[in-house]
C-alpha cells in the first residue's frame, strides 16, 4: 500500500436512528417509528470523506469496542480506501453509539454514548510509528475523542511538519487556549462553534479572536451560505446551489475533502472551493457516510 498523505484521528459511532411522528417528550412513548442503523461518528465520517476524495489510502486512528458494532465498523472501513491497522479494539468497552430521534420535520435529538472512543489515549498516539507521520502531509482531527489525545496527535503532527486541521466539533471551550490553538494551522468551526469558543457572535470577530489565540487560519462553515476564510486574506466562498435533502455530515464532508485538497498542495482558497463542492454533494443525498462523494464526482463538479 502507498503511504498515506493524510492521517485522520477521531471517533467511530454506530448511529441507531428512529424516524417517528415526533421526538418523544420525557416519559413519553411514541409509536409508529421506522428504524435504521448507519455507520457514523465525526472522525469516521471525516476519514471516509477523505478516503473517497483522495487518490491514496487515508490512515484512520480511532478506537472501537470488542463487540458487534466495532466489528461492523471495521468491516465497513475495509471497503473504503482506508488504512485501519492503527484502530484499537478496546476490551470490555462498548463501541460508540448515537441514539438519534428524527421527527417528520427533520428535527433531531441525539444522545451519544462514546464508549471505546474515550479510551483512545495519548499513549496510543505515542505508539504510532515515526514513518507514518514522516510520510504524511496533513493531520485532521475533531473533538469527539479525548482532548488530551487530540492534542498529542496535533503535537506529533506538528513535530513532523504536517499541516494540521482541527474541526472543533463539538465545541469544547477548553481548546480555546494558545497552548492548543498554536498547534493548529487551519481551524474549521461552524458559526455556532466559533461563537461558543469565543463568546462572540460575529463570524469575522470570532475568527479573528481564534487567530489571536494562535491558530494559523480559520475557515468558518456557514451551511448554505458557504464558508468564510479568515487568515492572511479574508475570503467568502459561496456554497454550491443544490437542493438539500439531508445536511447530516456536511461539515464532515467539507473537512475530509479540505484535507485532501490541502495535502495535494492546493492553496487554501482553492482547497475550500473543492471542499465546498464535496459538501454540497453530501447534502443532496441521505445519511452520513452513504452521502459522501467520490473523487470522480467531486472532480466532475469542480471547475
Ligand atoms: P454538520 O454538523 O451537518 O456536519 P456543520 O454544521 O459542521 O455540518 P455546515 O456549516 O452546516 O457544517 O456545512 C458545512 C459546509 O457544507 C458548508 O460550508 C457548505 O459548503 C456545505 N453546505 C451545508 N449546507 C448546505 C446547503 N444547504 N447547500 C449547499 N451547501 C451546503
Amino acid at each position: 500500500m502507498p503511504p498515506s498523505a493524510i492521517i485522520v484521528l477521531g471517533s467511530v459511532n454506530t448511529d441507531l436512528v428512529i424516524r417517528s411522528p415526533r421526538i418523544p417528550a420525557p416519559g413519553e412513548t411514541v409509536l409508529g417509528g421506522e428504524y435504521f442503523q448507519a455507520p457514523g461518528g465525526k472522525g469516521a465520517n471525516q476519514a471516509v470523506a477523505a478516503a473517497r476524495a483522495a487518490r491514496d489510502p487515508v490512515t484512520f486512528i480511532a478506537a472501537v469496542g470488542d463487540d458487534e458494532f466495532g466489528r461492523g465498523a471495521l468491516d465497513n472501513f475495509s471497503r473504503e480506501n482506508l488504512v485501519s491497522q492503527y484502530i484499537t479494539t478496546v476490551p470490555n468497552q462498548p463501541s460508540g453509539v448515537a441514539l438519534i430521534f428524527v421527527d417528520e420535520q427533520g428535527e433531531n435529538a441525539i444522545s451519544v454514548a462514546s464508549g471505546a472512543n474515550l479510551h483512545l489515549t495519548p499513549q496510543h498516539v505515542d505508539a504510532l510509528p515515526e514513518n507514518l507521520f514522516a510520510a504524511a502531509g496533513v493531520f485532521l482531527c475533531c473533538l469527539e475523542s479525548p482532548v488530551e489525545t487530540v492534542v498529542r496527535g496535533l503535537q506529533r503532527a506538528r513535530a513532523a511538519g504536517l499541516i494540521t486541521i482541527l474541526n472543533p466539533a463539538p465545541a469544547l471551550s477548553e481548546i480555546a487556549t494558545p497552548e492548543i490553538l498554536k498547534l493548529v494551522d487551519v481551524l474549521t468551526p461552524n458559526a455556532g462553534e466559533a461563537a461558543l469558543l469565543t463568546g462572540m457572535q460575529g463570524v469575522e470577530e470570532a475568527a479573528q479572536q481564534l487567530r489571536n489565540l494562535g491558530c494559523g487560519c480559520v475557515i468558518t462553515t456557514l451551511g448554505p451560505d458557504g464558508c468564510q476564510i479568515t487568515g492572511e486574506a479574508n475570503v467568502r466562498i459561496p456554497s454550491r446551489k443544490v437542493t438539500a435533502v439531508d445536511t447530516t455530515a456536511a461539515g464532515d464532508a467539507f473537512n475530509g475533502a479540505l484535507a485532501v485538497a490541502v495535502s495535494e498542495g492546493l492553496a487554501l482558497e482553492q482547497a475550500a472551493h473543492w471542499a465546498t463542492v464535496a459538501a454540497a454533494m453530501a447534502v443532496t443525498r441521505s445519511g452520513a457516510q452513504p452521502s459522501l462523494a467520490s473523487r470522480k464526482e467531486i472532480e466532475a463538479a469542480f471547475s
